[in-house]
């Protein structure tokens, strides 16, 4: 496995592959989600490429891109365990300069639910994509249903500018007793940590609901506030594939998405239905 660290040796690298690409950006401290991704990523291509960078302009002021858990050691020996053939690991002075041209995200899916709690972390999402997407040229990108709405976003991306680049969804890895893997878990004592296994629990009994054909959101959603009830609930939301909100579930076309906060902790999971 390579470490690639600049731009210019990543374009250089690039021009010098051929065959299938497979392309996996992560903000590192990388875990048994990425690792899912990764793993799919080198089934179905004959190179794969990781990104490791925590990307400044998806933070808000505020927030916590200083104390972003960095775990550079670790993460090689991920990648070279799975078998990455290139470990990309720019440093920001490289990916961005000043006054730069901007994605700007669209209104309707970018200004809900997370974009409305982090407005214009999905312009910064979408913009170090493409940026990513440009240095890798990848043919498949993989990217977790963990971030359902940056995954639409990211779909929307790729159709809107007409991007010669497939991506897959991959399905969201959890902890044995449900909890979905996430880099801010880290941040939990083990007492959050057990109040946080509220959210799966939640949303598997929504599922178990609607396997016995309730489908009206707003009675799911009480069951789902009673579940998580000592939590603080940002959100609940019931939305279909493009992210329109709905009232009554339908089969095959609806995701369910929780944001809540424990301790100070922000931490997000949905399930697609
Ligand atoms: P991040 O490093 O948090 O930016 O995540 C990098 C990629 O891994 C994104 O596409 C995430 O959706 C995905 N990911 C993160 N956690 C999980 C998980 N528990 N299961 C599946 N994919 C995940």
């Amino acid at each position: 496995m390579k470490i690639v660290h600049t731009v210019e040796e990543m374009q250089a690298i690039r021009r010098t592959l051929s065959g299938s690409i497979g392309f996996v950006p992560t903000m590192g401290a990388l875990h048994n989600g990425h690792i899912a991704l990764i793993k799919q990523a080198r089934n179905e291509n004959d190179i794969v490429i990781v990104s490791v960078f925590v990307n400044p302009t998806q933070f808000l002021k505020g927030e916590d891109l200083e104390k972003y858990p960095k775990k550079i050691e670790s993460d090689s020996k991920i990648c070279e365990l799975c078998k990455v053939d290139y470990l990309f690991m720019p440093q920001t002075p490289t990916m961005y300069s000043n006054d730069e041209v901007l994605v700007k995200a669209p209104n309707l899916k970018s200004y809900t639910l997370e974009g409305e709690r982090r407005p214009g972390h999905f312009d910064g999402v979408l913009q170090v994509v493409l940026k990513l997407f440009n240095l890798v040229r990848p043919s498949n990108a993989y990217f977790g249903k963990k971030d359902a709405q940056q995954l639409v976003l990211i779909q929307q991306m790729v159709r809107n500018f007409f991007l010669p680049i497939t991506v897959i969804a991959c399905d969201i890895v959890r902890e044995s007793d449900g909890l979905a893997l996430s880099s801010r878990n880290v941040y939990l004592s083990e007492e959050q940590r057990k109040e946080a296994l509220a959210i799966s629990k939640s949303l598997r009994s929504a599922a178990e609901h609607i396997g016995a054909k309730m489908l009206d959101c707003q009675t799911l959603k009480i069951q789902m506030q009673n579940i998580m009830k000592n939590l603080d609930i940002e959100y609940i939301a019931f939305v279909n594939r493009e992210f329109q909100e709905i009232d009554t579930i339908i089969l095959g076309n609806s995701i369910i998405l929780i944001a809540v906060k424990v301790g100070s902790t922000r931490l997000i999971d949905n399930i697609w239905i």
